[in-house]
């Protein structure tokens, strides 16, 4: 079935659950009026439904391909990016002096998640030029975004993020890469990556790295390492892309999923690249690129669990096997089984996308009023975002193979497709139990205060709900307390105990941070208490099971030797 965005969900959400309008009554964001608003979801939501999603199928059959070095995307893609650079979509959120938008984080989310859902391994392109942009305004000199910032924005070159080697993957700090000053404020940079998302395209003029490496004076682990941009053509003196600097594509990845975006090996030979901001600061140059990237995936996996969950809809509604209990006639969606299955997708997709586009505005309000509590509540939502958005992309399209039976598992029908794309989700930008250590470590570095504060939330939000529906308030606010009390005990252990029910608890806070959306959404329309029902009665409960392992510590982990585990 073909994907149709989900342009009415979102602006449900973002008007009803996590309150846009705070956001665009602010003075930096008061263009975002709802007017502009409507007319850029909905453009966006034809764009995804009549252009992108078509490419979907074609990427997977017609992988991208290395020849004679050059990456050549699938057909169709060039067209599909010209159409979302041609637009203005890859700089909605950059900043108006270098062409972009200036929009809240908050729409550009909205239409992150319908472009993944329509087609995921495109949407990696501007995913990644966007987060190049942020990193870019935020640490790059005046000179760099001068040249760079403008044919970013415009789609008209395009960005990736070069950080993992072959023994650096989730531990960055021991890359090898080096960086030697060439004596006239460049340097030459060395080494190999490995993974690399749209490393080389045909689709765009240039193709701009920024690279992880480590000068010769820099120390051992992360504290050692720069960011540099190195292009892939090296700007002439106009910044027209001139002649070739030292990197090539040494071949590209054989995956389970995403076969449209090329992940290349990448090999800088002395390539020239600039530094981009601190020297042995780049880890935290990176971080903003990294950051806004772990949002955008979060959107990548409802977009995919949305589009799964439609396709699987379409199936069962079409499908007829047997009498179900509600006609002779019915299909398999009337069968109490199915409809569990499909009730429990749309709302897993339902929580997922309020969850994230919390997180989208916390990011908007930081940036319009600078509020501590609104960077910390950011903060605090952007590992939770990243890694539930995409346990549930895996989950709901799991479902959606099932839904579908033996078709399921049968290529032609494309939900094997949802499947094998979505399991990317909860490795890269972060394995999901790296998010979920961010989560119990660093920001709860304040005792857990940003955590109660977003928890007292929830708990005012069941109070407002108690008159009109008193069963579902009241377990959301017995929910609530019961992961303040999970939040008390786990900022009490020591780290190691914590990283240990780390993965629990983060699912924990998401079932009621899920739960507590769908209290709103049932409060301001009526029709949609049947599905926070089934949030809330059938698959909050789990938040229970999931505190007591999270309290659990490491010790009991440890016990199980590597012996136990072979026998
Ligand atoms: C399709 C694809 C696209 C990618 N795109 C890019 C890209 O554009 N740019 C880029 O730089 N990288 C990219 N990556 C790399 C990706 O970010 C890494 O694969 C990811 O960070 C995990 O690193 P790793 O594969 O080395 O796994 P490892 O670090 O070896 O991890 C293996 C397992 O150990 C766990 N683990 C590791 N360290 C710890 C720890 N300290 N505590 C607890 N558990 C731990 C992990 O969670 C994981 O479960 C991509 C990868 C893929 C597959």
């Amino acid at each position: 079935m073909a994907y149709r965005a989900p342009v009415r969900d979102i602006r449900f959400i973002l008007d009803h659950v996590v309150g846009f309008a705070e956001v665009a009554a602010t003075p930096r964001f008061q263009h975002a009026t709802p007017d502009l608003a409507e007319a850029i979801l909905d453009e966006a939501g034809r764009l995804c439904s009549d252009e992108l999603a078509p490419l979907n199928r074609v990427g997977d059959v017609t992988p991208a391909r290395l020849e004679n070095g050059v990456v050549l995307s699938p057909p169709g893609f060039a067209e599909g990016y010209r159409a979302i650079a041609g637009g203005g979509w890859v700089g909605m959120a950059a900043r108006p002096e270098h062409g972009g938008m200036g929009l809240p984080i908050s729409l550009a989310l909205s239409v992150d998640e319908m472009m993944s859902g329509a087609c995921l391994a495109l949407h990696l392109k501007p995913l990644l030029s966007k987060g190049q942009i942020e990193a870019l305004e935020h640490h790059a000199g005046p000179e760099i975004q001068a040249l760079y910032l403008p044919k970013l924005t415009s789609g008209e070159w395009s960005g990736t993020m070069n950080l993992t080697e072959p023994q650096a993957g989730t531990d960055v700090g021991a890359l090898r890469t080096k960086a030697v000053p060439n004596g006239d404020g460049t340097y030459a940079v060395t080494g190999q990556k490995i993974f690399i998302t749209w490393g080389d395209s045909d689709l765009t003029a240039n193709v701009c790295h920024l690279v992880l490496a480590r000068l010769p004076d820099g120390a051992e682990g992360t504290k050692g390492i720069s960011l540099f941009m190195v292009p892939k053509f090296l700007p002439d003196a106009e910044g027209r892309p001139g002649a070739r600097n030292g990197l090539r594509v040494v071949s590209l990845e054989h995956k389970l999923g995403i076969h449209g975006s090329p992940t290349c090996v990448m090999q800088f030979d002395g390539a020239t690249g600039w530094l981009v901001g601190e020297p042995h600061k780049g880890m935290a140059a990176m971080f903003t690129m990294m950051n806004n990237a772990r949002l955008s995936v979060a959107a990548q996996g409802v977009g995919l669990a949305e589009a799964a969950l439609q396709h699987a809809l379409a199936y069962a509604a079409d499908r007829r096997q047997g009498t179900t209990p509600l006609s002779a006639e019915g299909t398999i969606l009337d069968h109490a089984d199915v409809r569990r299955m499909l009730a429990t997708m749309r709302a897993e997709v339902f929580a997922a996308r309020a969850i994230a586009l919390s997180c989208a505005k916390a990011i908007d309000m930081a940036t319009a009023t600078g509020a501590a509590e609104w960077q910390a509540r950011a903060a605090l939502l952007t590992p939770i975002a990243k890694a539930h958005c995409t346990d549930i992309a895996c989950e709901v399209a799991h479902r959606g193979v099932q839904v579908h039976g033996g078709m399921g598992f049968i290529e032609e029908t494309g939900a094997a497709q949802f499947l094998r794309d979505a399991r990317i989700l909860p490795i890269y930008e972060g394995t999901n139990g790296v998010q979920a250590m961010d989560l119990v470590g660093r920001k709860m570095a304040d005792g857990g205060e940003a955590a109660f504060r977003l928890i007292d939330e929830v708990q005012r939000g069941a109070e407002a709900a108690r008159a009109r529906l008193p069963d579902l308030a009241g377990e959301v606010w017995a929910a609530a307390e019961a992961l303040r009390e999970g939040t008390e005990a786990m900022v009490a252990l020591p780290l190691n105990d914590r990283f240990a029910g780390a993965v629990p608890y983060l699912r924990a806070f998401a079932r009621v941070l899920g739960a507590g959306a769908h209290l709103k959404a049932a409060l301001a329309e009526d029709d949609r208490e049947a599905l926070a029902r089934v949030m809330i009665r059938r698959i909050l409960p789990e938040h229970a099971a999931l505190l007591a392992e999270a309290r659990e510590g490491a010790a009991g982990l440890y016990a199980v030797g590597p012996d136990d585990l072979a026998a």
